[in-house]
């Protein structure tokens, strides 16, 4: 990710993860805010797996950066009372460091694999057979001296998760017992984390200033928690005690922030295909070149939400921006456009992915 979106505001992609941002994770499943149909699964799930005394089968969640997926693996180690390790797709470079990984595991722990479509294709060959006989084959030495030893493995629960499930290999996919999406979270459940998060923070929150954070946090629980950060230290210079919508606002708007939750690089995306390539289709690798972004950024981070507001639709012919993108932006849609929509609308040809 470039430098840029690492420093975005509300980039959902993880930065340093502080001391504040460990206390703000919710330590069970019932502390966990939202997601409810992946929670419900998983508490049947965890429960079926205690009684039997068995490892729980393999997890899968899939969904935009910062709704909770690392939240979740440590909960299901938490709640299953197994051990937790956790590593990432680009982190495991040579077979040797995936089998440290493994064979350091105890009796149904849990090995959490971030951004697991990153994973080298000759890793994931390995990683197979560990998942589904709990064996490890591996080559020692090389040339005509190598040879291959089998390992045994204790039977354990690998929690995989990735920002598109798209980018992951069939038969990986087909790996996972337990395949979960997470969705972006409603705004009444990002107040409930927000004020929350305040509590922790020891701020004075009103209940409308909750409410307006919520409102510009992307649906995403870790946006929310780093704009509440942001609002508490203009709210202190400014010398408010309590948080509420005006102070927030205030805030929100220094930041950059729109009404809507969009930030500077949103609005240039949208402005991009909407000015230079009148309001498309245009391919995403044209615009990841327009912006300078890596198209990585704009699928996972950008997109998402803006496919959620409904202001942005992925076609098979490219991105196309919408009625309501245009009057984001305070533009009237152009007449071939609209009737390019009305067709689209009609032939429901829009891509949902
Ligand atoms: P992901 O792995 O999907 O990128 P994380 O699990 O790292 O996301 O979550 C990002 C941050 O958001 C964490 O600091 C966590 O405290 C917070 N968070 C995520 N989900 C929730 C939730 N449901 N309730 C409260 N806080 C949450």
């Amino acid at each position: 990710m470039s430098d840029a979106a690492a420093e975005r505001l509300v980039a959902g992609k993880r930065a340093e993860e502080d001391a504040a941002e460990l206390a703000l994770r919710p330590q069970t499943l019932d502390d966990f805010i939202g997601q409810k149909q992946v929670r419900e699964n998983l508490k049947i799930f965890i429960r079926a797996a205690r009684d039997r005394k068995e490892a729980l089968d393999h997890v899968l969640f899939h969904g935009p950066p910062g709704l909770g997926k690392t939240t979740l693996a440590q909960i299901v180690a938490r709640e299953m009372g197994v051990g937790f390790r956790a590593t990432s797709g680009p982190v495991i470079q040579k077979a040797g460091d995936l089998a440290a990984q493994l064979t350091n595991l105890q009796a149904h722990d849990v090995l959490f694999i971030d951004e697991i479509h990153r994973l080298n294709p000759a890793i994931e060959e390995i990683l197979y057979p560990a998942m589904e006989d709990f064996q490890l084959d591996l080559m020692i030495g090389e040339g005509p001296a190598a040879r291959s030893v089998r390992i045994e493995l204790p039977p354990f629960t690998l929690v995989g998760a990735t920002t598109r499930s798209g980018l992951i290999t069939r038969p990986l996919r087909e790996r996972f017992g337990i395949p979960l999406r997470m969705v972006f979270y409603e705004p009444a459940e990002l107040e409930t984390i927000v004020h929350r998060a305040a509590r922790v923070l020891k701020m004075e929150m009103a209940k409308d200033g909750g409410a307006e954070i919520a409102r510009r946090s992307r649906g995403t629980p870790r946006v929310a928690n780093r704009l509440l950060r942001r609002v508490r230290d203009f709210a202190a210079v400014a010398g408010h005690t309590v948080v509420d919508a005006k102070a927030a606002d205030e805030a929100l708007t220094r930041l950059e922030v729109d009404v809507r939750g969009l930030d500077s690089m949103d609005r240039r995306y949208l402005a991009c295909i909407a000015e230079n390539y009148g309001g498309g289709p245009v391919g995403v690798d044209t615009l990841a070149a327009a912006l300078s972004e890596q198209r990585d950024v704009i699928e996972d981070v950008i997109e998402p939400y803006l496919m959620q507001l409904g202001l942005l639709m992925r076609t098979p012919r490219g991105r196309l921006l919408s009625e309501s993108g245009y009057r984001h932006l305070g533009l009237v849609l152009p007449k071939e456009q609209k009737q390019q929509l009305d067709l689209l609308a009609r032939g429901g040809q829009a891509d949902e992915a």
